[in-house]
């Protein structure tokens, strides 16, 4: 064994612990750290994964360019990461994703305009890979990009029409076809022209794939095409005999899986519903057709602040409200707050709260909330009948018991932190509006329920300023 094929041991060795350590808040910067190590170890131990090295081989050309590209990528991603607000994170991850995608695309393309270029046949086992990293990185890439600008607010609702699922599979069958041809005719002007077909077919058939979901839906598609971008990396690892290619694709290809089924389950929704159930395009619940019974009753500051200090138990309910109005340093003032009264504090963290995984445990974080005070939704909705006061900042569909009690919902049978099981329940936000699902929320017509309407951010001042008064 050489020298290079032990380094790439060791980065995927370095990468597994980088997902380890990423699995908690409290290592994750170091799981980053580490797994961003075994990527530089990685470029510098590459070269087509044949031995050769810039141990082996002395530094040449291609390490220059390398060395440029890693710059001017550590230069774009550092500023794209400060800039970037904690909101427009989702769009971020899906312009990386999509850039993984169409990078995997392009390697594999080289290698195939090189192959065709030559005159000897080139072997099924590497030309296989490569249209199948041609197809899935380019697939990716254009996904991504329309991804995007649906989080961006542009064509956010389902784009659907009579027969499209027909010629999406249709354009998928001339897809495969053309692989199967180009497999076996891989060399010549005819195959470059016929790759170009496919290259072209692949970008298209990414915007079809995409087009029909709903806004909604992004963060899921995002994490699929993510998976699907790793298994592009992985083919290209195959198709150039790189090894730190094919396990670091094939980690991101299983997280990515991972994450979309997880996520699928935390919504209670099969993956088959997202990509071709148009989520988002009617509402289907009972309340937003008016009949829901019961009524709003608004609290002020004031009032809730009393409910807050003189409770035992008081537990928090994060959602993307809290990180709209960045109300997260408020929210570990106002917890700090009631302790010191002797008030216990726990935070609710609902697994798809906000816009993408792991959200509120970012943002309550970077506030230095105890990890301790963070109570996973299954370990505390048993208990919820015990809470004195439970405080919504910023929730809706994550507390919204139609996921429950209507069937008709389209959010019925999606775990949901059972808040309304408290005996007082304070809900914040600003105005009446649904949230992520567009449907009305029960939950704000209980008998329990009081509506602290206005920015998070502004409320959580006012009642900081209440409880310290009391
Ligand atoms: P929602 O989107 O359901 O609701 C957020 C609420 O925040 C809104 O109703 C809004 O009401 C309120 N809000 C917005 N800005 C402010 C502000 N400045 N101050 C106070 N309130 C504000 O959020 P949830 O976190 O409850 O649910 C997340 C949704 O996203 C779920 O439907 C989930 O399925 C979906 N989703 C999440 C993913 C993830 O990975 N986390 C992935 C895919 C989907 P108002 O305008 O009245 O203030």
């Amino acid at each position: 064994m050489n020298l290079v094929a032990l380094i790439f041991i060791g980065v995927a060795v370095l990468f597994i612990i980088g997902i380890k350590f990423l699995s908690s808040p409290k290592t994750a910067r170091y799981g980053n750290l580490i797994a961003a190590a075994g990527m530089i170890i990685a470029f510098f131990a590459l070269h087509k994964g044949t031995g050769e090295s810039v141990w082996t081989q002395g530094w040449s050309f291609n390490y220059t360019l390398i060395v440029i590209a890693i710059v001017l990528g550590l230069i774009a991603g550092a500023v794209g990461a400060y800039m970037v607000k904690m909101t427009a994170m989702p769009q971020m991850v899906a312009l990386f994703n999509g850039l993984g995608g169409g990078a995997a695309a392009l390697v594999a393309s080289l290698e195939f305009n090189r192959g065709a270029g030559g005159l000897e046949p080139v072997a099924a086992s590497i030309t296989v890979p490569m249209l199948f990293a041609t197809v899935i990185g380019s697939l990716s890439f254009a996904g991504s990009i329309i991804a995007y600008l649906k989080l961006e607010g542009k064509f956010e609702k389902p784009h659907t029409f009579p027969g499209q699922n027909f010629l999406n599979g249709l354009i998928l069958l001339v897809i495969l076809g053309l692989c199967g041809w180009l497999t076996i005719n891989a060399v010549g002007g005819n195959a470059l022209r016929g790759f170009i077909v496919l290259f072209v077919l692949a970008l298209f058939f990414g915007v079809a794939m995409v087009m029909p979901i709903g806004g909604a839906d992004m963060p899921v598609v995002i994490s699929l095409l993510n998976s699907f971008t790793g298994l592009a990396v992985a083919a290209d690892g195959f198709a150039i005999n790189n090894l730190a290619m094919i396990v670091a694709g094939t980690l991101v290809g299983s997280s990515g899986t991972l994450l979309t089924l997880l996520m699928c389950r935390a919504m209670n929704r099969p993956v088959t519903n997202v990509l071709f159930g148009a989520f988002g395009s009617a509402g289907g619940s009972k309340a937003a057709s008016g009949g829901v019974a019961g009524t709003v009753k608004p609290i002020q500051a004031d009032e809730a602040a009393l409910l807050l200090a003189y409770a035992q138990r008081v537990v928090v309910v994060p959602g993307y409200g809290m990180a709209v109005a960045q109300a997260q340093h408020q929210v570990r003032e106002l917890s700090d707050e009631l302790g010191k009264r002797g008030v216990e504090v726990q935070f609710a963290i609902h697994p798809v709260a906000g816009r993408m995984p792991g959200h509120m445990n970012v943002l309550l974080a970077e506030a230095n909330v105890p990890y301790d005070q963070l109570i996973e939704m299954e370990q505390i909705n048993p208990s919820m009948d015990r809470v004195d006061v439970c405080l919504v900042i910023g929730a809706n569909d994550v507390v919204n018991p139609a996921a429950r009690e209507e069937k008709t919902s389209p959010i019925y049978g999606m775990p949901i932190i059972e808040a309304d099981r408290c005996k007082c329940t304070i809900v914040m936000k600003r105005s009446m509006a649904a949230g992520f699902a567009g449907i009305e929320n029960l939950l704000f017509y209980k008998d329990n329920t009081r509506m602290l309407f206005g920015d998070a951010k502004a409320s959580l001042n006012a009642l900081i300023a209440a409880v310290k008064a009391n």
